[in-house]
């Protein structure tokens, strides 16, 4: 699946540290502070409020991708008390900001991605869990000139997987 999108524009090439472009993001595996996460919403314009730091604490902490569902679950079971309506707004929100990526690859589900290089991704098709392809391993040979007064603002490539053998 080919489709053009925004997702590429005025965006640095990669590197293949992907990790490396996320400021919030250092080598620890937990959370970083919520102090961190506060910064990083207020340098994206963001106001910091309590609910929208513990969010942005939970999806900056690795580069990853994580659907609402997914954030909403792993919110309530660290004990914070939101709705899905709440984590929906507060998604969309950061996503306007530039602060995380969201990802519409397949109909149903809303992914969101906090690495917001430009990139692609492989998706597996039976547990729907996305990985990081560097865009340098993606090239392509000939794309259709645009139609008249219209520009390429970006291309999404999703590589679909299924084990050998299915
Ligand atoms: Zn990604």
């Amino acid at each position: 699946m080919v489709k053009a999108s925004a997702m590429l524009e005025d965006a640095p090439a990669l590197g293949n540290g992907a990790a490396a472009e996320l400021p919030a993001a250092s080598a620890a595996t937990t959370a970083p502070p919520a102090a961190a996460a506060a910064a990083r919403l207020s340098e994206c314009g963001i106001r910091p409020t309590e609910q929208r730091v513990q969010i942005a604490a939970l999806l900056l902490s690795v580069p990853q991708h994580l659907s609402a569902e997914q954030i909403t679950e792993a919110l309530r079971r660290s004990g914070a008390q939101v709705s899905k309506a709440t984590v929906y707004n507060t998604l969309n929100l950061f996503a306007a900001h530039g602060l995380i990526r969201q990802l519409r690859v397949d109909g149903e589900c809303a992914w969101f991605d906090s690495n917001v290089a430009p990139h692609y991704h492989f998706q597996d098709e039976q547990t729907g869990t996305l990985t990081d392809v560097a865009p340098h391993d993606v090239q392509f040979s000939r794309l259709p000139e645009p139609p008249s007064g219209m520009e390429v603002a970006g291309i999404d490539v999703v590589i679909r997987l299924r084990r050998r053998g299915e």
